[in-house]
Protein backbone atom coordinates (compact mmCIF):
# COMPACT_ATOMS: atom_id res chain seq x y z
CA UNK A 1 0.00 0.00 0.00
CA UNK A 2 1.17 3.53 -1.33
CA UNK A 3 1.33 6.08 1.82
CA UNK A 4 1.44 9.71 1.84
CA UNK A 5 3.17 11.74 4.30
CA UNK A 6 2.41 15.40 4.39
CA UNK A 7 3.09 17.43 6.78
CA UNK A 8 3.18 14.28 9.28
CA UNK A 9 -0.30 13.29 8.27
CA UNK A 10 -0.12 9.66 7.59
CA UNK A 11 -2.36 9.63 4.18
CA UNK A 12 -3.39 6.20 2.15
CA UNK A 13 -4.54 6.60 -1.21
CA UNK A 14 -8.23 5.10 -1.11
CA UNK A 15 -8.22 3.83 -4.69
CA UNK A 16 -4.96 1.48 -3.76
CA UNK A 17 -5.92 1.10 -0.02
CA UNK A 18 -6.53 -3.07 0.82
CA UNK A 19 -10.08 -3.72 1.58
CA UNK A 20 -10.54 -3.81 5.08
CA UNK A 21 -13.33 -5.32 7.12
CA UNK A 22 -16.33 -3.44 8.35
CA UNK A 23 -16.71 -2.30 11.43
CA UNK A 24 -20.07 -1.88 13.72
CA UNK A 25 -19.00 2.23 14.95
CA UNK A 26 -20.34 3.53 17.80
CA UNK A 27 -19.71 7.32 17.65
CA UNK A 28 -20.54 9.34 20.61
CA UNK A 29 -21.22 12.98 20.11
CA UNK A 30 -23.16 13.48 23.37
CA UNK A 31 -23.63 17.81 23.24
CA UNK A 32 -23.62 18.92 19.89
CA UNK A 33 -25.92 17.32 17.19
CA UNK A 34 -24.43 16.61 14.00
CA UNK A 35 -27.14 17.81 12.22
CA UNK A 36 -27.71 20.95 14.30
CA UNK A 37 -28.00 24.42 12.88
CA UNK A 38 -24.46 25.55 12.19
CA UNK A 39 -22.88 28.59 13.40
CA UNK A 40 -25.06 28.75 16.50
CA UNK A 41 -23.16 28.34 20.10
CA UNK A 42 -22.06 24.76 20.29
CA UNK A 43 -22.63 23.71 17.01
CA UNK A 44 -19.60 24.01 13.91
CA UNK A 45 -16.63 22.09 12.88
CA UNK A 46 -17.01 19.20 15.37
CA UNK A 47 -20.57 18.48 13.95
CA UNK A 48 -19.68 19.09 10.20
CA UNK A 49 -16.68 16.51 11.25
CA UNK A 50 -18.76 13.94 12.73
CA UNK A 51 -21.63 14.04 10.29
CA UNK A 52 -18.95 14.48 7.20
CA UNK A 53 -17.04 11.11 8.09
CA UNK A 54 -19.90 9.28 9.39
CA UNK A 55 -21.61 9.37 5.94
CA UNK A 56 -18.38 8.60 4.20
CA UNK A 57 -17.52 5.67 6.50
CA UNK A 58 -21.39 4.52 6.08
CA UNK A 59 -20.59 4.57 2.28
CA UNK A 60 -17.57 2.28 2.71
CA UNK A 61 -19.87 0.19 4.16
CA UNK A 62 -19.30 0.24 7.68
CA UNK A 63 -21.93 0.39 9.94
CA UNK A 64 -22.22 3.88 12.10
CA UNK A 65 -24.73 4.60 14.91
CA UNK A 66 -24.29 8.22 16.10
CA UNK A 67 -25.30 9.23 19.54
CA UNK A 68 -26.05 12.39 20.60
CA UNK A 69 -28.06 13.94 22.64
CA UNK A 70 -32.43 14.90 22.16
CA UNK A 71 -32.26 18.39 22.64
CA UNK A 72 -36.29 18.95 21.41
CA UNK A 73 -39.04 18.04 21.15
CA UNK A 74 -38.87 17.93 18.07
CA UNK A 75 -35.98 15.71 17.21
CA UNK A 76 -36.79 12.03 15.88
CA UNK A 77 -35.70 9.92 18.14
CA UNK A 78 -33.98 7.49 15.04
CA UNK A 79 -33.01 9.03 11.61
CA UNK A 80 -31.23 6.73 9.31
CA UNK A 81 -29.29 9.67 6.84
CA UNK A 82 -27.88 6.76 4.85
CA UNK A 83 -29.16 2.58 4.70
CA UNK A 84 -25.77 1.76 7.55
CA UNK A 85 -25.83 5.45 9.15
CA UNK A 86 -27.83 6.09 12.15
CA UNK A 87 -28.42 9.23 14.30
CA UNK A 88 -29.30 8.64 17.38
CA UNK A 89 -31.31 11.20 19.72
CA UNK A 90 -31.12 9.46 23.44
CA UNK A 91 -32.91 11.33 26.74
CA UNK A 92 -29.90 12.81 29.05
CA UNK A 93 -31.00 15.72 31.29
CA UNK A 94 -34.02 18.05 29.90
CA UNK A 95 -35.17 17.74 26.53
CA UNK A 96 -34.04 21.42 25.81
CA UNK A 97 -30.23 23.08 25.00
CA UNK A 98 -28.41 23.10 27.93
CA UNK A 99 -24.35 25.05 28.30
CA UNK A 100 -21.94 22.10 27.91
CA UNK A 101 -21.19 22.87 31.71
CA UNK A 102 -24.72 22.14 32.06
CA UNK A 103 -24.82 18.56 31.04
CA UNK A 104 -21.56 16.38 33.01
CA UNK A 105 -24.40 15.39 35.37
CA UNK A 106 -26.76 13.96 33.16
CA UNK A 107 -23.93 11.88 31.50
CA UNK A 108 -24.94 8.78 33.39
CA UNK A 109 -28.70 9.23 32.02
CA UNK A 110 -27.28 9.56 28.53
CA UNK A 111 -25.13 6.75 29.14
CA UNK A 112 -27.49 4.31 30.58
CA UNK A 113 -29.89 5.13 27.84
CA UNK A 114 -27.20 4.55 24.82
CA UNK A 115 -26.66 1.11 26.63
CA UNK A 116 -30.39 0.10 26.69
CA UNK A 117 -30.65 1.13 22.98
CA UNK A 118 -27.51 -1.37 22.24
CA UNK A 119 -29.02 -4.10 24.59
CA UNK A 120 -32.06 -3.46 23.07
CA UNK A 121 -31.04 -4.03 19.40
CA UNK A 122 -28.85 -6.84 20.38
CA UNK A 123 -25.67 -4.87 18.94
CA UNK A 124 -22.42 -5.74 19.46
CA UNK A 125 -19.93 -2.37 18.56
CA UNK A 126 -16.54 -3.35 17.01
CA UNK A 127 -15.10 0.14 18.38
CA UNK A 128 -16.08 3.59 20.06
CA UNK A 129 -14.98 6.61 18.92
CA UNK A 130 -15.82 9.56 20.67
CA UNK A 131 -15.76 13.60 20.21
CA UNK A 132 -14.92 16.14 22.98
CA UNK A 133 -14.49 15.78 26.61
CA UNK A 134 -18.06 14.69 27.86
CA UNK A 135 -18.93 12.07 25.01
CA UNK A 136 -14.66 10.62 25.87
CA UNK A 137 -16.50 10.36 29.37
CA UNK A 138 -19.58 8.29 27.99
CA UNK A 139 -16.98 6.42 25.30
CA UNK A 140 -14.97 5.30 28.05
CA UNK A 141 -17.65 3.44 30.25
CA UNK A 142 -18.68 1.97 26.45
CA UNK A 143 -14.97 0.86 26.42
CA UNK A 144 -15.14 -0.75 29.82
CA UNK A 145 -18.75 -2.17 29.77
CA UNK A 146 -18.07 -3.55 26.01
CA UNK A 147 -14.47 -4.53 26.30
CA UNK A 148 -14.02 -2.64 22.85
CA UNK A 149 -11.17 -0.43 21.50
CA UNK A 150 -12.15 3.36 22.00
CA UNK A 151 -10.70 6.49 20.01
CA UNK A 152 -11.11 9.61 21.36
CA UNK A 153 -10.55 13.32 19.57
CA UNK A 154 -10.71 16.29 22.54
CA UNK A 155 -11.40 19.17 19.68
CA UNK A 156 -10.74 21.60 22.32
CA UNK A 157 -8.87 21.13 25.46
CA UNK A 158 -10.08 22.87 29.16
CA UNK A 159 -6.62 23.83 29.39
CA UNK A 160 -5.83 25.04 26.18
CA UNK A 161 -9.08 27.00 26.53
CA UNK A 162 -8.33 28.93 30.08
CA UNK A 163 -4.82 29.87 28.35
CA UNK A 164 -6.81 32.23 26.03
CA UNK A 165 -10.02 33.19 28.17
CA UNK A 166 -10.08 35.96 30.44
CA UNK A 167 -13.06 35.06 32.20
CA UNK A 168 -15.58 32.47 32.22
CA UNK A 169 -12.57 29.61 32.96
CA UNK A 170 -13.17 26.00 32.16
CA UNK A 171 -13.95 23.60 35.16
CA UNK A 172 -11.10 22.09 37.10
CA UNK A 173 -12.74 18.90 36.70
CA UNK A 174 -12.80 18.91 32.96
CA UNK A 175 -8.98 19.31 33.33
CA UNK A 176 -8.98 16.25 35.58
CA UNK A 177 -11.48 13.83 33.22
CA UNK A 178 -9.49 15.28 30.19
CA UNK A 179 -6.34 14.14 31.92
CA UNK A 180 -8.37 10.54 33.10
CA UNK A 181 -9.31 9.52 29.35
CA UNK A 182 -6.23 10.97 27.51
CA UNK A 183 -4.40 7.86 30.28
CA UNK A 184 -7.24 5.38 29.90
CA UNK A 185 -8.60 5.76 26.36
CA UNK A 186 -6.96 3.36 23.87
CA UNK A 187 -6.16 6.03 20.96
CA UNK A 188 -5.88 9.77 21.06
CA UNK A 189 -6.48 11.32 17.45
CA UNK A 190 -5.41 15.11 17.29
CA UNK A 191 -5.66 17.33 13.91
CA UNK A 192 -2.30 18.84 13.95
CA UNK A 193 1.06 18.04 15.04
CA UNK A 194 0.45 20.90 17.48
CA UNK A 195 -1.94 19.28 19.12
CA UNK A 196 -0.14 16.21 19.97
CA UNK A 197 2.93 17.52 21.54
CA UNK A 198 0.29 19.79 23.66
CA UNK A 199 -1.71 16.34 24.61
CA UNK A 200 1.41 14.25 25.08
CA UNK A 201 3.11 17.03 27.67
CA UNK A 202 -0.29 17.62 28.95
CA UNK A 203 -1.33 14.76 30.12
CA UNK A 204 2.04 12.81 30.11
CA UNK A 205 1.02 10.12 27.21
CA UNK A 206 3.40 8.43 25.39
CA UNK A 207 3.77 9.92 21.01
CA UNK A 208 2.54 6.40 20.19
CA UNK A 209 -0.84 6.80 21.13
CA UNK A 210 -1.58 9.21 19.98
CA UNK A 211 -2.49 10.06 16.38
CA UNK A 212 -2.62 12.87 13.60
CA UNK A 213 -5.90 13.40 11.00
CA UNK A 214 -6.26 16.86 9.98
CA UNK A 215 -10.44 17.90 9.21
CA UNK A 216 -11.29 17.49 5.58
CA UNK A 217 -13.65 19.90 3.16
CA UNK A 218 -15.81 18.98 0.33
CA UNK A 219 -13.68 20.14 -2.66
CA UNK A 220 -17.17 19.24 -4.91
CA UNK A 221 -19.03 21.19 -2.46
CA UNK A 222 -16.31 24.11 -2.14
CA UNK A 223 -15.62 25.53 -5.20
CA UNK A 224 -14.70 28.58 -7.08
CA UNK A 225 -17.79 30.35 -8.53
CA UNK A 226 -18.31 33.49 -10.13
CA UNK A 227 -17.43 36.47 -7.60
CA UNK A 228 -19.80 39.05 -9.11
CA UNK A 229 -22.88 36.97 -10.07
CA UNK A 230 -22.07 35.77 -6.10
CA UNK A 231 -22.56 39.26 -4.60
CA UNK A 232 -25.30 39.89 -7.42
CA UNK A 233 -26.86 36.56 -5.81
CA UNK A 234 -26.65 37.65 -2.30
CA UNK A 235 -27.30 41.38 -2.69
CA UNK A 236 -24.10 42.60 -1.99
CA UNK A 237 -21.93 45.48 -2.48
CA UNK A 238 -20.57 44.97 -6.20
CA UNK A 239 -18.08 48.09 -6.46
CA UNK A 240 -16.13 47.90 -2.58
CA UNK A 241 -13.74 45.77 -1.55
CA UNK A 242 -15.36 42.78 0.29
CA UNK A 243 -14.49 40.62 3.65
CA UNK A 244 -15.75 37.82 5.45
CA UNK A 245 -16.28 36.26 8.31
CA UNK A 246 -17.74 32.62 8.64
CA UNK A 247 -18.08 30.91 11.87
CA UNK A 248 -19.50 30.81 15.64
CA UNK A 249 -19.85 33.89 17.56
CA UNK A 250 -18.02 32.54 20.71
CA UNK A 251 -15.51 34.24 22.28
CA UNK A 252 -12.76 32.30 21.45
CA UNK A 253 -13.54 33.16 17.51
CA UNK A 254 -11.99 37.25 18.38
CA UNK A 255 -15.27 38.59 16.02
CA UNK A 256 -14.76 41.35 18.41
CA UNK A 257 -11.01 41.75 17.41
CA UNK A 258 -12.17 41.72 13.87
CA UNK A 259 -14.64 44.57 14.54
CA UNK A 260 -12.39 46.82 16.05
CA UNK A 261 -10.06 46.17 13.32
CA UNK A 262 -12.59 46.73 10.98
CA UNK A 263 -12.99 50.18 12.55
CA UNK A 264 -9.23 51.00 12.01
CA UNK A 265 -9.20 49.91 8.24
CA UNK A 266 -11.84 52.01 7.65
CA UNK A 267 -9.92 55.06 8.52
CA UNK A 268 -7.89 54.16 4.91
CA UNK A 269 -10.43 52.66 2.78
CA UNK A 270 -14.21 52.32 2.08
CA UNK A 271 -14.95 48.29 2.12
CA UNK A 272 -18.06 46.18 3.40
CA UNK A 273 -17.43 43.00 5.93
CA UNK A 274 -19.83 40.73 6.07
CA UNK A 275 -20.30 38.28 9.26
CA UNK A 276 -22.11 34.40 8.67
CA UNK A 277 -22.69 32.71 11.84
CA UNK A 278 -24.65 33.09 15.18
CA UNK A 279 -27.43 32.30 16.58
CA UNK A 280 -29.64 33.96 15.42
CA UNK A 281 -31.09 37.45 16.38
CA UNK A 282 -32.21 37.89 19.80
CA UNK A 283 -29.53 35.35 20.91
CA UNK A 284 -26.80 37.32 23.76
CA UNK A 285 -23.76 36.47 21.37
CA UNK A 286 -25.69 38.63 18.67
CA UNK A 287 -26.78 41.17 20.97
CA UNK A 288 -23.02 41.72 22.00
CA UNK A 289 -21.79 42.09 18.26
CA UNK A 290 -24.60 44.18 17.21
CA UNK A 291 -23.52 46.64 20.28
CA UNK A 292 -20.07 46.75 19.31
CA UNK A 293 -20.86 47.45 15.72
CA UNK A 294 -23.56 50.35 16.50
CA UNK A 295 -20.30 51.24 19.45
CA UNK A 296 -17.59 51.07 16.96
CA UNK A 297 -19.56 53.13 14.13
CA UNK A 298 -19.78 50.33 12.05
CA UNK A 299 -24.01 49.75 11.20
CA UNK A 300 -23.70 50.84 7.78
CA UNK A 301 -20.59 48.66 6.92
CA UNK A 302 -21.20 45.51 8.15
CA UNK A 303 -23.83 43.07 7.67
CA UNK A 304 -25.19 40.37 9.47
CA UNK A 305 -26.28 37.65 7.30
CA UNK A 306 -27.11 35.00 9.76
CA UNK A 307 -26.45 31.35 10.07
CA UNK A 308 -26.40 29.51 6.72
CA UNK A 309 -25.96 26.44 5.55
CA UNK A 310 -23.18 24.57 3.31
CA UNK A 311 -25.09 25.11 0.21
CA UNK A 312 -25.07 28.63 0.56
CA UNK A 313 -21.52 29.11 1.95
CA UNK A 314 -19.80 28.71 -1.55
CA UNK A 315 -21.61 32.20 -2.40
CA UNK A 316 -20.35 33.79 0.49
CA UNK A 317 -16.72 32.70 0.15
CA UNK A 318 -16.55 33.16 -3.91
CA UNK A 319 -18.11 36.81 -3.24
CA UNK A 320 -15.28 37.69 -0.75
CA UNK A 321 -11.83 39.41 -1.58
CA UNK A 322 -10.81 36.98 1.65
CA UNK A 323 -12.12 35.65 4.28
CA UNK A 324 -10.74 36.89 8.01
CA UNK A 325 -10.59 34.89 11.25
CA UNK A 326 -9.26 36.39 13.89
CA UNK A 327 -9.38 33.74 16.29
CA UNK A 328 -7.98 33.03 19.93
CA UNK A 329 -7.83 29.27 19.27
CA UNK A 330 -8.70 27.18 16.41
CA UNK A 331 -8.90 23.05 16.84
CA UNK A 332 -9.33 22.70 12.88
CA UNK A 333 -9.90 25.88 11.44
CA UNK A 334 -12.76 24.29 8.29
CA UNK A 335 -13.87 27.65 7.24
CA UNK A 336 -10.27 28.26 5.91
CA UNK A 337 -10.60 24.98 4.12
CA UNK A 338 -13.88 25.75 2.39
CA UNK A 339 -12.51 29.34 1.91
CA UNK A 340 -9.76 28.35 0.49
CA UNK A 341 -11.29 25.55 -1.34
CA UNK A 342 -13.19 28.29 -3.15
CA UNK A 343 -10.25 30.17 -4.19
CA UNK A 344 -10.95 32.79 -1.81
CA UNK A 345 -7.42 34.05 0.20
CA UNK A 346 -7.36 33.76 3.81
CA UNK A 347 -6.04 36.29 6.72
CA UNK A 348 -6.01 34.37 10.08
CA UNK A 349 -3.95 34.47 13.37
CA UNK A 350 -1.38 31.57 13.62
CA UNK A 351 -3.06 29.30 16.04
CA UNK A 352 -4.02 25.84 15.81
CA UNK A 353 -4.64 24.44 12.58
CA UNK A 354 -4.18 27.85 10.97
CA UNK A 355 -0.84 27.76 11.05
CA UNK A 356 -0.87 24.32 8.91
CA UNK A 357 -3.05 25.35 6.30
CA UNK A 358 -2.66 29.34 5.67
CA UNK A 359 0.89 29.62 3.98
CA UNK A 360 1.92 33.40 3.95
CA UNK A 361 1.97 35.16 0.93
CA UNK A 362 0.68 31.55 -1.00
CA UNK A 363 -3.00 31.56 -0.02
CA UNK A 364 -3.58 34.38 2.34
CA UNK A 365 -1.72 35.93 5.45
CA UNK A 366 -0.78 34.84 8.83
CA UNK A 367 -0.96 37.57 11.35
CA UNK A 368 1.64 37.43 14.53
CA UNK A 369 -1.95 38.02 17.10
CA UNK A 370 -4.76 39.12 16.82
CA UNK A 371 -4.18 42.58 17.91
CA UNK A 372 -6.59 45.17 16.10
CA UNK A 373 -3.66 47.17 14.80
CA UNK A 374 -2.00 44.12 13.40
CA UNK A 375 -5.24 42.90 12.50
CA UNK A 376 -6.43 45.82 9.95
CA UNK A 377 -2.93 46.09 8.53
CA UNK A 378 -3.23 42.07 7.07
CA UNK A 379 -7.28 43.12 6.37
CA UNK A 380 -5.75 46.24 4.28
CA UNK A 381 -2.57 44.41 2.71
CA UNK A 382 -4.95 41.47 1.62
CA UNK A 383 -7.36 43.93 0.14
CA UNK A 384 -5.13 45.43 -2.10
CA UNK A 385 -3.22 42.63 -3.45
CA UNK A 386 -6.47 40.55 -4.09
CA UNK A 387 -7.54 43.63 -5.72
CA UNK A 388 -4.43 43.17 -8.36
CA UNK A 389 -5.55 39.61 -8.14
CA UNK A 390 -2.43 38.80 -7.27
CA UNK A 391 -3.19 34.89 -5.76
CA UNK A 392 -5.42 32.98 -8.62
CA UNK A 393 -8.18 31.04 -7.73
CA UNK A 394 -6.70 27.83 -9.17
CA UNK A 395 -3.49 28.33 -7.33
CA UNK A 396 -5.36 28.86 -3.99
CA UNK A 397 -7.83 26.16 -4.23
CA UNK A 398 -4.51 23.83 -5.08
CA UNK A 399 -2.74 24.32 -1.61
CA UNK A 400 -5.91 22.37 0.25
CA UNK A 401 -6.62 19.62 -2.50
CA UNK A 402 -4.89 17.16 0.18
CA UNK A 403 -7.55 18.01 2.93
CA UNK A 404 -10.03 16.04 0.86
CA UNK A 405 -12.49 14.09 2.71
CA UNK A 406 -11.13 11.06 1.24
CA UNK A 407 -7.82 11.11 2.56
CA UNK A 408 -8.98 12.70 5.74
CA UNK A 409 -12.05 9.11 5.82
CA UNK A 410 -8.87 6.63 4.69
CA UNK A 411 -6.81 8.01 7.61
CA UNK A 412 -9.83 7.33 9.98
CA UNK A 413 -10.21 3.63 8.98
CA UNK A 414 -6.41 3.04 9.22
CA UNK A 415 -6.64 4.32 12.57
CA UNK A 416 -9.77 1.34 13.20
CA UNK A 417 -7.59 -0.95 11.42
CA UNK A 418 -4.70 -0.68 14.11
CA UNK A 419 -7.11 -0.74 16.83
CA UNK A 420 -9.30 -3.36 16.29
CA UNK A 421 -6.57 -5.73 14.36
CA UNK A 422 -5.64 -7.72 17.46
CA UNK A 423 -7.08 -8.48 20.83
CA UNK A 424 -7.26 -4.70 22.72
CA UNK A 425 -4.21 -5.31 25.28
CA UNK A 426 -4.82 -2.10 27.06
CA UNK A 427 -8.11 -2.32 28.28
CA UNK A 428 -8.19 -1.35 31.63
CA UNK A 429 -8.24 -3.29 35.13
CA UNK A 430 -11.15 -4.61 36.79
CA UNK A 431 -10.19 -1.92 39.44
CA UNK A 432 -10.19 0.30 36.84
CA UNK A 433 -13.60 -0.46 36.27
CA UNK A 434 -15.10 -0.78 39.27
CA UNK A 435 -14.16 2.70 39.80
CA UNK A 436 -15.61 4.18 36.47
CA UNK A 437 -19.03 2.41 36.95
CA UNK A 438 -18.59 3.87 40.68
CA UNK A 439 -18.61 7.32 38.97
CA UNK A 440 -21.58 6.94 37.12
CA UNK A 441 -23.93 5.24 39.88
CA UNK A 442 -22.72 8.61 41.81
CA UNK A 443 -24.19 10.69 38.69
CA UNK A 444 -21.06 11.32 37.10
CA UNK A 445 -19.39 13.04 39.67
CA UNK A 446 -16.21 11.52 39.88
N1 LIG B 1 -20.92 27.03 9.50
C1 LIG B 1 -22.04 26.97 8.70
N2 LIG B 1 -22.91 28.02 8.73
C2 LIG B 1 -22.70 29.12 9.50
C3 LIG B 1 -21.53 29.18 10.28
C4 LIG B 1 -20.66 28.12 10.27
O1 LIG B 1 -22.28 26.00 7.98
O2 LIG B 1 -23.52 30.03 9.45
C5 LIG B 1 -19.96 25.88 9.45
C6 LIG B 1 -18.72 26.22 8.67
O3 LIG B 1 -18.98 26.17 7.30
C7 LIG B 1 -17.76 25.16 9.17
C8 LIG B 1 -18.19 24.96 10.63
O4 LIG B 1 -19.51 25.51 10.73
O5 LIG B 1 -17.95 23.97 8.43
C9 LIG B 1 -17.28 25.70 11.57
O6 LIG B 1 -16.11 24.97 11.73
P1 LIG B 1 -14.73 25.62 12.16
O7 LIG B 1 -13.70 24.54 12.24
O8 LIG B 1 -14.40 26.75 11.27
O9 LIG B 1 -15.00 26.27 13.58
P2 LIG B 1 -15.49 25.66 14.97
O10 LIG B 1 -16.96 25.80 15.01
O11 LIG B 1 -15.05 24.24 15.04
O12 LIG B 1 -14.82 26.52 16.00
Amino acid sequence: MRRRFRKGILMSDPDERLKMKTLKIAMICMHSSPIGRLGTRDTGGMSVYVNELAQRLARKGHTVDIFTRAQDLKSRKVLTPLHNLRIIHLNGGPCEPLSQRMLYPHLPEFFQNLERFRKEGGIRYDLVHSHYYLSGQAGRWAQERWRVPHLLMFHTLGSLKNRILTSGKEPDFRLAVEKSLAVHCHRVVAATEREKLEISRMFDVSFQKIGVVPCGVDLEKFRPLDPMACRTRLNLDRSLPLLVYVGRFDPVKGVDRLLRAAAKLRQQMDFRLVLVGGGGEGTPEVQKIRMLCEHLSLNDMVRFSGGRTHDDLPLFYSAADALVLSSHYESFGLVLLEALACGTPVVATPVGAAKDIVRNGVNGLLVSDNNPDNLAEAMGRILKVSAGQVFSRESVRATVSFYDWHFVTAAIEQEYEELTKGPCCCFSSREKEEENLLILDRGGRG
